[in-house]
């Protein structure tokens, strides 16, 4: 009998499977449906290609990334497994010679573009076949939820019926449990087992530094970038990102600046310039890193928030691929959520202004439905001064998959032509799922906020985040700056002023908590910002509008001065003495733990980081 191990060692030339992976094959062969969720390079392949040696009939991995398909094969060969690929990028001759060669059991593995699935033909073609594994490879495609969807992919469903139900392993990089449900949902997956595993990335140190400004920002990077030398700085914007660089050259150190502005031919110029190590740093926005593979990179900063955990992990997770210690740092303000949101609003158009481009164009096209070869920009000053250009570039790109428009290059032009592919159809009959399209839209909210509870979490960074992925039999990193700081030796005891000043800081917060509730205790009332203000005697309208000048702890902070008591929020949040409640998605809400109680009640003793008094 062969074993799993057996092929391992033979066959692939391995010595172990990683975490997870032997589990996953076991079920796989034991007739279960999977669902995996291992990121990029944790080695989800081996899970379906081994499998498929030790199973009879032939296993089909349906995969979007047509480009690597040739190479999956090559590398297949290389180990004599027989293995073949079947897209449209193939002429209808040798799809269907290779679909010949199926039936007679000539490979073990096929590869298969999701895109095949629509032709009722190549569908009749696979039915009878022994098929013993279905693959369903980067499977987060197949929620609209996700940040890639891709509309064949809900083929695969009723595909997988008409091959007589075999057994489904669907992989994944990148799944919220809306994404997994919507995965287990769409393939018909039958009692599922799901594998989260391989997330976590324990030469990696996690940061999190709140940053008041960009002055602050810079002052941080200047340290990182000299003790660690070789990095990747990760701005939101463009604009950005050039700032950035500017600074680096009088930091004396060689760097590269890229982003989605700078021509093609450029860019693969700076990619390798970073890659062959003739630049220590790319400042860059997150189109930096797609085949990325250098090694050594030390740090990977973030200037600003990204725009979910998801892309935090996969940048960030550049650093360290040498399984040596590297440092990932997020330079956090709140304020630049902004740009985030600025960003989600214009990947996410509402009804009214995809109707609009489409409404724009029908009129542009005219009775002879002429091809309209217009620029972004053009298309959006055309529709008003208010119009977000990459609103309407996202609407031209949801336009174009509901089949709507078609989008083709102009030649010897850096603008996308459109032409309409139903002329009749009327801007107000566009058939668009609102619905569905407020629902992304609220995801993409949702995942925005998810980067801010985990900012402002007082748990160990890798954990918080292998939480996040589903991962949750994570134990505390140690080097992350939660884990540094709750074994900090700086961290001590009060000294008499500073009891008095965390007794004064509590009862403020006191005073503007609930008191009671199930369980007894303290319900926040009142946001940070506020109860900082009132401490500190502000003469701000909403503070003297709502009476908080009347309070018996107004103004009892006031010669400590705003970034002093800034400050020491901070450390009694970290501390535990106090806890952000966060109620509606954009205010959280400040109130004491219970620890922070007896604290401000009978003097418990605790230790806590101080901050610099000036
Ligand atoms: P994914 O599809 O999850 O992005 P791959 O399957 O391409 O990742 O695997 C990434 C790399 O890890 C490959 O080079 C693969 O050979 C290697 N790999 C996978 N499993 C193992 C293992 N058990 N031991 C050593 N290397 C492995
Ligand atoms: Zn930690």
């Amino acid at each position: 009998m062969t074993t799993p191990q057996a092929i391992l060692r033979e066959t692939f030339g391995l010595n172990a499977f990683r975490k997870g992976q032997e589990a996953i094959i076991e079920a796989l062969l034991s007739g279960s449906d999977v669902l995996v969720i291992m990121p990029t390079g944790g080695g989800k392949s081996l899970c379906y290609q081994l499998p498929a040696l030790l199973r009879g009939g032939v296993s089909l991995i349906v995969s979007p990334l047509i480009s690597l398909m040739q190479d999956q094969v090559d590398a297949l060969h290389r180990r004599r497994i027989s293995a073949t690929f079947i897209n449209s990028a193939l002429s209808v001759r040798e799809q269907q010679q290779r679909l010949e060669g199926v039936k007679n059991g000539a490979y073990k593995l096929v590869y298969i573009a999701p895109e095949r699935f629509r032709n009722a033909r190549f569908l009749s073609a696979l039915e009878g076949l022994a098929v013993s594994l279905f693959a369903v490879d980067e499977a987060h495609c197949i929620s609209q939820w996700g940040h890639d969807f891709r509309p064949d992919y809900r083929l695969l469903g009723n595909a997988i019926e008409r091959l007589g139900r075999p057994t489904v392993g669907a992989f994944t990089a990148t799944a919220t449990p809306e994404v997994q449900e919507d995965i287990a949902r769409s393939l018909k997956l039958r009692d599922c087992r799901t594998f989260v595993t391989g997330f976590a990335r324990p030469n990696l140190a996690f940061r999190i530094t709140p940053t008041a400004n960009r002055t602050e920002k810079l002052q941080r990077l200047s340290c990182l970038v000299e003790k660690h030398r070789t990095g990747i700085i990760y701005c939101a914007t463009r604009k950005r990102v050039e700032e950035v660089a500017a600074r680096l050259y009088g930091w004396d150190i060689a760097h590269v600046a890229y982003h989605g502005g700078i021509d093609d031919a450029e860019r693969t110029r700076i990619q390798e310039r970073f890659m062959e190590g003739k630049a220590d740093v790319a400042v860059a926005t997150n189109a930096f890193g797609m085949g990325i593979d250098r090694s050594d990179i030390r740090f990977v900063a973030h200037f600003e928030m990204p725009g979910s955990m998801e892309a935090y992990y996969q940048e960030a997770g550049r650093a360290g691929r040498d399984g040596q210690p590297a440092v990932c740092e997020l330079l956090f303000n709140y304020q630049d959520k902004r740009v985030q949101e600025f960003f989600i609003e214009g990947s996410n158009p509402d009804e009214q202004t995809i109707r609009s481009v489409y409404a724009l164009l029908h009129k542009l096209s005219g009775r002879d439905c002429a091809a309209i070869c217009r620029s972004v920009d053009d298309l959006a000053m055309a529709l008003g001064r208010s119009v977000n250009p990459m609103a309407v570039s996202s609407s031209l790109f949801l336009l174009s998959r509901m089949e709507v428009i078609e989008r083709f290059d102009v030649p010897g032009q850096r603008i996308r032509g459109t032409r309409l592919r139903q002329p009749y159809l009327l801007p107000h009959d566009v058939p668009l799922d609102v619905r569905a399209l407020e629902c992304k839209q609220r995801h993409a909210r949702e995942r925005l906020e998810a980067v801010i509870r985990f900012a402002n979490a007082f748990d160990c960074r890798q954990q918080w985040m292998l939480g996040y992925f589903g991962e949750t039999d994570a134990a505390p990193c140690g080097d992350c700056d939660v884990c540094r700081s709750r074994s900090d030796p700086r961290q001590r005891e009060p000294n008499e002023e500073e009891w008095l000043i965390v007794r004064k800081a509590l009862s403020g917060v006191a005073r503007m908590s609930w008191r009671g509730g199930r369980p007894e205790g303290w319900r926040p009332r009142w946001g940070k910002g506020r109860i900082m203000q009132m401490l500190l005697g502000s003469r701000d309208k909403t503070v003297l509008s709502a009476g908080l000048d009347r309070l018996s702890t107004y103004g009892l902070l006031k010669e400590y001065g705003e970034s002093y008591v800034r400050a020491l929020f901070r450390e009694m949040e970290r501390a535990g003495l106090v806890v952000s409640v966060r109620k509606d998605v954009f205010k959280p809400l400040l109130t004491l733990t219970s620890l922070g109680d007896t604290v401000m009640r009978d003097q418990t003793p605790f230790k806590m980081l101080w901050p610099a008094r000036r």
